[in-house]
């Protein structure tokens, strides 16, 4: 297993964040629905107990949790609301693990301090306009301008834009190569002249959350902003997938979090809401829907377990990791329904907090690669390893 962190230090961590989750974060969840923002003193508190920096090598100022023990402590955190991650998401996962995998040492020693205490927001800016799942035919381009490159083109739902410092930033640096063979991935300080974030997305779920456009015009920046350096130039694609492959492990603990908050709320309210005489528990329907939450959510915590013992063990676990993303928010989205089913009417009132666990959970389906996409690298990988 790789490093990570010692055993009983790591048990401590957990049950702080544990504590956390359920003291702190659960009763500021209204506030932040309402004020569709994240209250600053709990931004200080999550500083302050390095949640920003989980991922980052202790070197550099971070905790240095290895994969399993990063879907355990996100588990624990996403047992309160999916906004709480979200802030710290880029700097622990796509916004910094780039530079963490493939970045150069002056990289690493610029930016990974910042990013581990939270003074550095890092957003990953790959989807586009006209280029989502289809990530390798990116449009967005870095032209060669004497030693610098300029990069123009929009990305589109850039998570934490608005708070940024600095952007991992992908664009074709090889106009005639129209895959992902002609990608580099930059680091872009979120100051540097050109660069205009758009005003937030309005959406369905996670208020508090931001994501907006980023608009890139005539950005200049010197060829040592390749992740990797210049050696790296057209191997950026490497780094989103390999960056994507451990995101999609630690989305899977996000889901898994979030399942048991849901079971756990839809389980209180059987427990209580009697009907035809009875705790509506007690119906053997009622007791269906509950059971197949608790079967699922076995399984997706045991996946996503496996999963990222693999990427431990192996340095990856590409299938592993997409069967976890794909069958762990799939799973959270069934226990969502049954949750909200269980509540009757009132699950479908503001009042009750399933109906925005509902809409929140929604958006795993969709990010850092839609269930559609898992489908095809499960698929595709299963032909090939088999033709081999
Ligand atoms: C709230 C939010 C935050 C985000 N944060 C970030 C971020 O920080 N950085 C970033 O770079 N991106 C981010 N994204 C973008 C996200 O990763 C994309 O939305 C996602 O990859 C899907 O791309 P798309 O929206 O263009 O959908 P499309 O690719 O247009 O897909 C539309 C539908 O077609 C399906 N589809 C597409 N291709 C195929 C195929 N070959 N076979 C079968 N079905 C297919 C999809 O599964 C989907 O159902 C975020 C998105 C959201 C909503």
């Amino acid at each position: 297993m790789a490093s990570g962190v010692d055993g009983e230090v790591f048990e401590q961590l957990v049950s702080t964040v544990d504590r956390f989750a359920r003291e702190r974060l659960i009763p500021a969840e209204r506030r932040v629905e309402e004020e569709d923002n994240i209250p600053d003193e709990i931004v200080a508190e999550m500083k302050e107990m390095g949640l920003f920096g989980l991922s980052t090598p202790e070197e550099f100022g971070g905790i240095g949790l290895n994969v399993p023990q990063e879907a355990r402590l996100i588990e624990a955190l996403c047992y309160a609301s999916l906004t709480f991650r979200s802030l710290i998401g880029t700097n622990v996962g796509i916004g910094s693990q780039g530079i963490v995998m493939d970045g150069t040492p002056a990289q690493k020693e610029q930016w990974l301090p910042g990013v581990a205490s939270g003074d550095v927001i890092a957003a990953f800016a790959l989807t586009e306009p006209d280029n989502g799942s289809d990530a390798g035919g990116i449009r967005t381009s870095a032209r060669k301008d004497g030693s610098d490159f300029l990069i123009n083109g929009t990305k589109r739902f850039i998570t934490n834009a608005v708070r940024a410092e600095l952007f991992t930033v992908f664009a074709r640096t090889d106009p005639n190569e129209p895959g992902a063979g002609g990608v580099s991935a930059f680091i872009v300080p979120a100051n540097t002249p050109g660069i205009t974030v758009a005003k937030p997305d309005s959406k369905l779920g996670q208020r508090g959350t931001k994501t907006s456009d980023v608009i890139f015009e005539d950005v200049r920046v010197p060829e040592s902003a390749i992740i990797g350096g210049p050696v790296n130039l057209n191997c950026g694609f490497r780094t989103a997938m390999r960056v994507l492959d451990r995101g999609r492990i630690h989305v899977g603990a996000m889901a898994v979090g979030q399942s048991q908050r849901m079971l756990d709320i839809a389980t209180d309210y059987a427990l209580t809401r009697k009907q035809f005489g009875k705790p509506i528990g007690e119906h053997q329907l009622v007791q269906g829907l509950l059971a197949d939450c608790q079967a699922e959510l076995h399984a997706a915590r045991a996946l996503v377990r496996a999963s990222a013992d693999t990427f431990d063990r192996e340095g990856k676990a590409i299938i592993e990791a997409s069967c976890t993303k794909y069958f762990c928010t799939e799973a959270a989205g069934r226990i969502a329904d049954r949750a909200l089913q269980i509540h009757g009417g009132a699950g479908y009132m503001t009042e009750y907090d399933i109906e925005r666990l509902y809409r929140d959970i929604r958006l795993l389906r969709i990010y850092e690669g839609t269930s559609q996409i898992q489908q095809l690298v499960i698929a595709r990988r299963t032909l090939t390893q088999r033709a081999d």
